[in-house]
């Protein structure tokens, strides 16, 4: 069965729009095989239970529910006296008894009466018959018992409710939120110790080419060092997946064999690079098809045509293509939102927005290109981005020096200088 066969068939794919001949009919657009990715991947179920500091960075396989009001009782925003607001006049000045203190953690046991106030510290339980707190600043103690206070309050003023920032029983996250440092703080307000959040994503990857030689190691004639598995290495720890680097594997079906049976056992995801075009030492593909299941193989993007998804046992296979920018590109565009959509989190489209472009770009309809970028802020808070130089899929140091990918859609065509373009920023 032809690749072509396979996704008309089986996977109803669609493909790229106003092709020209460098991209075949079949060639797939890039909305559509995520479309395709989305519809495939679907969430770990395996949750575990962490204790809380553990659960930083890590998604929700539980929603969280308060069990009861944050704050848990109303109370003092600041350090002053507490008193009923009746009492507070409107042009002239008045004296009130103090009756007593009220600090966070030790309640002012009494009740407050008009023309009576609780000297009160910020946190603590407003006193039975307070409503209102005056600020120590903006009184006069004149003495151990009486305080001066003047006009230009308001009733109900320094007073935080019970609840009113979670009031019992609300939702406050769903499952498949990844947690931030924020939502520690909230979690740890409703006194939970530990909570249930997904497993982590095991990816293995390799890379693959009797070229390349990993950091470390000498090289002979024609050799190159391995930088794609630094890259991915870069990316994944980034996503907070577990991380099997299984290394280089040489360009022989059996050793490409050997190392997708071991990584398909080991892993949810296996990545590799190069091997996936169609010269003579590319055994990707016909291995893929031989022991798992291709989806699609054709992009229309650049980089990244190349493009490799497919099944192998339980595991998703991504074969991304050789040359390194190639590599970080179809990682951000397609790997990346399926690990996170694996991860239990919801998917997410990349953040993008748009920045007046200062170079003429040239492109052709019919595919989505992915240009390099730096963008600044100007003054009045536009954005601009320029192009970073040489944009070839080999030129790694563009993806160093570049804050952003310049995102050209299908449809569009060239660029001029002065003209909006949607850039996604890089981090
Ligand atoms: P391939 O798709 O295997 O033909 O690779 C395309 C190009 O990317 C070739 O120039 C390879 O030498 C280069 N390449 C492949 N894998 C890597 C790697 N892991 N690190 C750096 N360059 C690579
Ligand atoms: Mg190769």
């Amino acid at each position: 069965m032809s690749d072509r066969t396979v996704n008309r068939s089986a996977n109803r794919i669609e493909t790229a729009e106003n092709c020209d001949s460098e991209f075949e009919s079949d060639w797939i657009a890039v909305e559509a095989a995520l479309a395709h990715i989305k519809q495939h991947v679907k969430p770990l179920t395996d949750a575990i239970k962490r204790p809380l500091r553990d659960c930083l960075g890590q998604v929700l396989a539980q929603s969280i529910i308060s069990p009861i009001d944050v704050p848990g009782h109303t109370n003092s925003a600041m350090d002053g006296y507490a008193l009923k607001g009746a009492d507070l006049p409107d042009n002239d000045v008045v004296s009130l008894r103090i009756l007593g203190r009220a600090m966070a953690g030790a309640a002012f046991p009494g009740t407050c009466e008009s023309g009576e106030c609780v000297r009160i510290m910020t946190g603590a339980i407003m006193p039975a018959g307070t409503d209102s707190v005056v600020m120590q600043e903006q009184s006069e103690l004149l003495d151990d018992t009486t305080v001066k206070i003047g006009s230009g309050h308001r009733q109900g003023q320094n007073v935080r409710y019970a609840g009113e920032d979670i009031a019992t029983g609300s939702e406050v996250f769903k499952a498949g939120r990844r947690i931030k440092a924020a939502d520690l703080g909230v979690i740890a307000s409703f006194g939970f110790a530990e909570i249930s959040v997904k497993r982590k994503v095991r990816v293995a990857f390799f890379s693959t080419g009797d070229e390349l030689r990993s950091a470390g190691e000498t090289l002979g004639d024609g050799q190159i060092y391995d930088s794609n598995r630094y890259t991915l290495f870069g990316m994944l720890t980034e996503l907070d997946v577990e991380i099997l680097d299984m290394g280089v594997v040489v360009d022989q079906p059996g050793a490409v064999a050997q190392a997708f049976e071991q990584a398909s056992q080991m892993a949810d995801v296996v990545i590799t690079s190069g091997g996936v075009s169609v010269g003579e030492a590319d055994y990707i593909k016909p291995t893929l098809r031989k022991m798992g299941n291709i989806n699609f193989w054709k992009i229309a993007m650049k980089p990244g045509r190349p493009l490799t998804y497919g099944q192998l046992g339980n595991a998703h296979f991504f074969g991304l293509p050789g040359n390194p920018v190639a590599v970080m590109v179809t990682f951000l565009q397609f790997v990346k939102p399926a690990l996170q959509r694996l991860s239990g989190e919801a998917f997410k489209a990349p953040f993008r927005v748009k920045a007046v472009c200062q170079n003429d770009i040239r492109k052709r309809p019919g595919r989505t290109e992915y240009q390099r970028g730096i963008y600044t802020q100007l003054d009045d808070g536009t954005l601009s981005v320029e192009l970073t130089g040489r944009q070839g899929s080999g030129i790694l140091s563009s993806m160093s020096e570049a804050n952003c990918l310049i995102v050209l859609h299908d449809k569009q065509g060239s660029v001029a200088q002065g003209n909006m373009v949607l850039i996604e920023p890089l981090s």
